[in-house]
């Protein structure tokens, strides 16, 4: 969908050559969303305002639906392309419902076509169309301020969306939130999303696939699996910290845990009844392994949401899947 051949940008300033993106390649499937990261500097803003050629290319080409950008007319990409700028960029002197209908106004949508749209926009983002309809972006707090700047890139319904760090600067609990109800979203909207974020957990979070970055340059490009596991050189390694076993279990549930040690041919005793810790099988494996450290035998029966056994997992599982002894384990969540 999105293909990035040799894509290189250098900058001058003051005579001086600034290589802000050097010689990218890679590939971004239909419906996925890629989370560009990587440390401050390192190209991402760059990389992601080339795709709507806000930014234009040095060197290289990007396709994007197969289509090379520059053949394309430039005002005409952009309206196919939602663009979430850092700090969410609201016109001040427009109320919300203008600012979400900036582009559908501007590709000459009728007046009923963009009142529903609006209507429309506002629920999904959980946010009363009418409250807000004639507010000014000031008299929102940051986190309504950022779902507005999601729901303009979303207005005319663009199949690309290029997000540079849209929940970076909200605290953790509203970021928490809005993260679940952005991946909530995208079960149903299926669009193409090359998503800016510094944040490894929010990369590991909501990426399909991964690209890290330094100095310009594609270190590793991913799924988030991958990643963790495979960590290609030493910069990756650093960049995803030093617990990224413990990371890599947060991407698994409890029944690919049972289903893996019944592949190893490991027996499975079904309790009778459940009367002790117990875990849901689509528990995620970081939230397993602390229930299973707080239990006094270092196990605990899995249940599915009607409370039915399936079976017991225990601490040395995780040794299956991890290849970590249990006693670092312990250590590296504690
Ligand atoms: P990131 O978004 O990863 O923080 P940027 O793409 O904003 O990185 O910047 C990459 C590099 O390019 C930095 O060294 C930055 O200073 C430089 N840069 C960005 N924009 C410009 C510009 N308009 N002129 C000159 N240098 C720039
Ligand atoms: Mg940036």
């Amino acid at each position: 969908m999105i293909t990035f051949k040799g894509v290189t940008k250098v900058y001058e300033r003051q005579g001086e050559k600034v290589k802000a993106v050097d010689h990218v390649n890679m590939k971004v499937e239909e419906g996925e969303i890629c989370v560009l990261i990587g440390p401050s500097g390192c190209g991402k803003t760059t990389l992601l305002r080339m795709v709507n050629r806000l930014v234009p290319l040095s060197e290289g080409t990007i396709e994007v639906g197969g289509t090379e950008i520059n053949s394309l007319d430039p005002i005409q990409l952009r309206r196919s392309i939602g663009y979430v700028i850092q700090q969410n960029g609201l016109f001040p002197n427009m109320t919300i419902e203008e600012n979400i209908n900036v582009v559908p106004k501007m590709i000459g949508w009728d007046v009923q076509k963009m009142k529903s749209r609006y209507q429309e926009l506002m629920e999904m983002m959980g946010l009363d169309p009418e409250e807000y309809r004639k507010r000014f972006p000031w008299e929102l707090s940051g986190g309504q301020q950022q779902r507005i700047g999601v729901a303009r890139a979303m207005a005319a319904d663009p199949p690309v969306m290029l997000m540079d760090e849209p929940f970076g600067a909200l605290d953790p609990v509203i970021r928490d939130h809005l993260q679940n109800e952005f991946l909530r979203l995208q079960k149903h909207m299926k669009k193409t999303i090359l998503f800016v974020s510094h944040d490894i957990d929010e990369a590991i979070r909501l990426g399909d696939k991964i690209a890290i970055f330094n100095k310009g340059s594609l270190m590793q490009f991913g799924t988030p699996d991958d990643i963790l596991s495979n960590p290609r050189n030493e910069f990756v390694r650093d960049f995803i910290g030093t617990d990224r076993e413990i990371k890599r279990l947060s991407l698994l549930t409890v029944k690919e845990l049972l289903h893996k040690g019944k592949k190893l041919g490991r027996s499975q005793t079904i309790p009778h009844e459940v009367n002790r810790e117990s875990v849901k099988l689509d528990t995620d494996l970081r939230t397993a392994l602390s229930v299973l450290l707080a239990s006094p035998t270092g196990e605990a029966a899995v249940v599915d949401h009607h409370n039915h056994p399936h079976g017991i997992i225990s601490i040395s599982d995780f040794q299956i899947l991890t290849g970590v002894h249990p006693t670092k384990l312990q250590t590296i969540v504690r």
